[in-house]
């Protein structure tokens, strides 16, 4: 009896990997092509924890060849620029290293290299007695479209934000606390190499900005717009426009122009999922929690997701352990609570200037000056910024 896993992103290949390295029986059914889910571009980040913790599972071969590794940030505001060194301080760096890049590795290492069983293309997929011992999913395969039936042991939801194993929960199983932002982000891909060694966040009356490397030709940029925005209503020379003035500051290098391959609004919110788990169903990564790409969390949440599931499953599977299962949702959602409080404090950070309040302008920049000005407050923000020891 096999452990089902819906949804072949980083959460449920990763999790997939750990499973198949244990000898434990594991069934990936992903909706979309290999093909595709090799090139959806969205993360870029990951925590040097993340990155060790792959490393240890062999899964950071080609990561550690190419990533770049970064070390600071800068806050950019009232023409102004700050450097923060946040690996200084805290010993940890963040490796830049797309999401595709990762969910390719991932891909090869179980399916080609450990010869695993992942069936893409899946459609219609349903969940059933979930709250027994034996439970099962169900798809209808999408060459000769007859339903097929996978019984397991457990369900592994690691289908993001937009798949069945969210809804299922959601649908009274349990709870959802969610926060809006009110607030729109466009979020940009260009194709342009990075203009700056590091990420920038530009403060600015307008509207927020940022500046993420992806590769040494692409760069994510976000602007803040309004929530729903339509991105037609953003022209390339209007978004090129809005960047420069929102990033401007002195001493700062010009922006390098690129065509943008990719223009999206995003409604910033978060949700949490709580319990991660209903029956022998458990959810990893974004089917259990959202955190907007504000810190760039979301891809790092949904690893330690899925190590610690991984780890559980294995226990159980091998050697009847259930102790690692029962405890898996608080475990994983120490560290998802403490990176959406982050999120939270860091947007208000980020979105002062631009709330057209007096007041949060005002303690925003209160905010901003003692995380540059004091040492204390910058220990705690790097520690955060970085993900070190966020599991209390
Ligand atoms: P996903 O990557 O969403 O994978 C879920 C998989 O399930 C997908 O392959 C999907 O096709 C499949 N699926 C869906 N429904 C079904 C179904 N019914 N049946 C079978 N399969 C299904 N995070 C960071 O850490 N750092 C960043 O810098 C960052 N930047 C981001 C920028 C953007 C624009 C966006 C949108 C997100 C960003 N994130 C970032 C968040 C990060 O991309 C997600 O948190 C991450 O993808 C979560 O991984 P996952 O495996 O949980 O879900």
């Amino acid at each position: 009896m096999a452990v089902v896993v819906v949804g072949a992103g980083p959460a449920g290949l990763t999790l997939a990997h750990v499973l198949r390295a244990a000898s434990v029986d594991c069934v990936v059914l992903e909706a979309e092509s290999r093909e595709f889910i090799e090139r959806r571009p969205r993360a870029g980040f990951l925590e040097e924890w993340a990155v060790r913790a792959l490393a240890e599972r062999g899964l950071a071969g080609p990561l550690l060849e190419r990533a770049q590794v970064h070390t600071e940030c800068e806050f950019r505001g009232a023409g102004e620029c700050h450097r923060f060194r946040y690996a200084e301080i805290s010993g940890h760096r963040h490796f830049v290293y797309p999401q595709p890049l990762l969910v390719t590795d991932l891909v090869r290492a179980y399916a080609d290299r450990a010869g695993g069983d992942i069936r893409f293309g899946v459609r219609d997929v349903a969940l059933h007695d979930t709250d027994t011992d034996r439970p099962a999913v169900s798809y209808t395969d999408p060459e000769t479209g007859e339903r097929q039936r996978v019984d397991g042991v457990a369900v592994a939801g690691c289908d993001g934000a937009r798949g069945v194993t969210r809804a299922f929960v959601g649908d009274g199983r349990a709870s959802v606390a969610r926060h809006d932002y009110g607030i729109g982000w466009l979020a940009l891909l260009a194709e342009a190499p990075p203009s700056s060694d590091c990420v920038v966040f530009g403060l600015h009356p307008r509207g927020f900005a940022a500046h993420m490397a992806r590769s040494p030709q692409v760069t994510r940029y976000y602007l803040e717009c309004p929530p729903g925005d339509d991105p037609d209503n953003w022209p390339h020379a209007r978004v090129w426009s809005e960047l420069r003035a929102r990033l401007a500051a002195a001493g700062a290098p010009p922006l390098t122009e690129g065509r943008l391959i990719e223009k999206r609004v995003l409604d910033m919110h978060n949700y949490v999922v709580e319990p991660m788990a209903y029956g022998r169903l458990y959810l990893a990564g974004d089917a259990a929690h959202l955190a907007a790409p504000i810190a760039a969390k979301g891809m790092n949440l949904a690893l330690h997701d899925a190590l610690l599931l991984g780890d559980a499953l294995v226990s159980f599977c091998t050697t009847g352990d259930e102790r690692g299962l029962r405890g898996y949702s608080a475990a994983a959602l120490r560290r998802v609570w403490q990176y959406q409080e982050f999120s939270q404090w860091f947007s208000e950070v980020l979105h002062g200037a631009s709330s057209g309040d007096p007041f949060k302008a005002g303690t925003a920049a209160a905010r901003l000056r003692r995380l540059l000005g004091s040492p204390t407050a910058a220990a705690a923000f790097a520690d955060l910024y970085i993900g070190k020891e966020a599991d209390s």
